[in-house]
């Protein structure tokens, strides 16, 4: 890459997925540097992702990316080559359990994709489910609905069929903490952090991006330049002079997780699994101390609220958070209805199919690791990998539009199709346009 320049590759964001990118490009060598607006790593979205590690997607180049991001948590230390001062994250491996309906739901699109790739699971009856989880209501009670609507509190309609359970699924404990630690590994090999610069514009030669320029007037010179700006990548690719340019756009959405004491009767923590719920329209997940966090599965009775990311109402908002807290309360009647309504607001950089965007970008030198669409957490490290094969390959000439490059997996050695994270890929019609964490 060009001397003449101040560094090899630019990460504009130093989430956890910004970490990743920079960390992995400086372990092959590339003098890197991540910019972020904020004070330190890990302080925009990533500070309040569930952070949820699960591998039920809807495509078998999903599935397989989360299952390979796995890895990349199960082997932290190894994996970092370094120390951080501040210690290490812990990847809870409590398992994930998916609820199952007559219908199948989101379960029956993904079994067929584990099967196929081996990813460890079990099936359970309804019996085991209650077994694992005596104090859950095992009803069904959806489609989901809100808590003003006629029929919420109505009598359940049937029962679930089981459960598909996947041992291997947890959560990371600490996920800012999971960006300084990306920070210090990335430095350990000799990349390097600014805090509190902002980007304002992306400066060009021709069809080339050379580099940025920040808020305090400073231009930096690279020939590569990676957005991986969150909530706030459409601004970063406005800059770049692509609006317009990809088939799939990407929207800042306003999210609500709640936080919750777990039952009385049964510590969610140590005894609880993480679940997803789609006939309630809700995800939980245990936190140390018998609290629960329930997350929205997104059902098409809540209201979408896309917002300015710079301008948006952090405060939660009472009606979001009684849908959230009751449809858990009906799951788990022992769970109670706190006064305190306690939890997080923070964006989603929601994509068109709920799918995320790896790809090279109009502009020679421009990528994107953008569309995390609230679900990508998980997969920091694979992606990490993926965007600097990605990079090394498009700056050899290789024309990934044409030809999208496959990616081995570090520690799986899976051939993973890198073709449907592209920018003009056709929208994702299978998407359960949903999350789970
Ligand atoms: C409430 C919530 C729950 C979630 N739960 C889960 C889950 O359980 N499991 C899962 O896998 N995923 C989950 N996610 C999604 C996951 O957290 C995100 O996909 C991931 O954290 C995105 O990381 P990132 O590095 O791309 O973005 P961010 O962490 O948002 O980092 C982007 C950075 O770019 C910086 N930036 C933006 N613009 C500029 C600029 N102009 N100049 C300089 N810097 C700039 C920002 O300051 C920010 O620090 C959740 C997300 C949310 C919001």
């Amino acid at each position: 890459m060009s001397e003449a320049m101040d560094y090899d590759a630019i990460v504009i964001g130093a989430g956890v997925i910004g970490g990743a990118i920079g960390f992995e490009l400086a372990r092959r060598g590339r003098r890197t540097l991540n910019v972020d607006t904020l004070p330190a790593a890990g302080y925009g979205s990533t500070a309040n992702s569930c952070a949820i590690v699960r591998f039920s997607y809807s495509t078998a180049p999903g599935v397989a990316l989360a299952w390979e991001g796995m890895h990349y948590w199960r082997d932290w230390a190894d994996y970092l080559e370094a120390d951080d001062e501040r210690g290490l994250i812990r990847f809870v491996q409590c398992g994930m359990a998916i609820m199952l309906t007559e219908d199948g739901g989101h379960g029956a699109a993904t079994k067929p994709i584990w099967d196929e790739l081996g990813v460890p699971h079990e099936v359970w009856t309804i019996e085991e489910f209650r077994r694992r989880a005596p104090v859950f209501d095992t009803g069904v009670f959806g489609p989901p609905s809100r808590p003003a609507d006629a029929g919420f509190w109505d009598d359940a309609s049937g029962q679930h069929v089981g459960a598909l359970f996947c041992p291997d699924a947890g959560y990371i404990d600490d996920p800012q903490l999971s960006c300084h630690n990306l920070q210090r590994a990335a430095e350990a090999k000799g990349g390097e952090f600014r805090f509190n610069t902002k980007v304002v514009e992306i400066t060009r030669d021709g069809r080339r991006v050379t580099g940025i320029v920040t808020e305090a007037g400073e231009t930096i010179t690279a020939p590569v330049v990676v957005n991986v700006a969150g909530p706030h990548s459409y601004l970063v690719n406005e800059m770049a002079g692509l609006a317009g340019t990809m088939t799939i756009g990407t929207r800042a959405l306003r999210h609500e997780v709640h936080h919750v004491p777990g039952p009385d009767d049964w510590d969610y923590s140590t005894q609880g699994f993480n679940v997803a719920d789609d006939d309630s329209g809700i995800y939980l997940r245990g936190q140390p101390g018998n609290h629960v966090l329930i997350g929205s599965a997104d059902p098409a009775c809540d209201p979408q609220v896309i917002v300015d990311p710079d301008d948006y109402d952090r405060t939660i908002d009472p009606d979001q958070w009684e849908a959230q807290v009751l449809r858990a309360n009906r799951r788990i009647p022992s769970m109670g209805v706190p006064h305190e309504k306690k939890g997080i607001v923070d964006l989603y950089d929601l994509s068109d199919d709920w799918g995320p965007i790896y790809d090279r970008t109009d502009l020679d030198g421009f990528y994107v690791a953008i569309g995390t669409s609230g679900n990508q957490y998980k997969n920091a490290g694979s992606v990490g990998h993926l965007m600097a094969e990605l990079i090394a390959a498009v700056e050899a000439g290789h024309d990934h539009d044409a030809d999208p490059i496959v990616v081995t997996g570090r520690y799986t050695g899976w051939e993973i199709e890198t073709g449907q994270f592209r920018r003009n890929r056709p929208i994702n019609r299978n998407s359960s346009m949903s999350v789970h964490g």
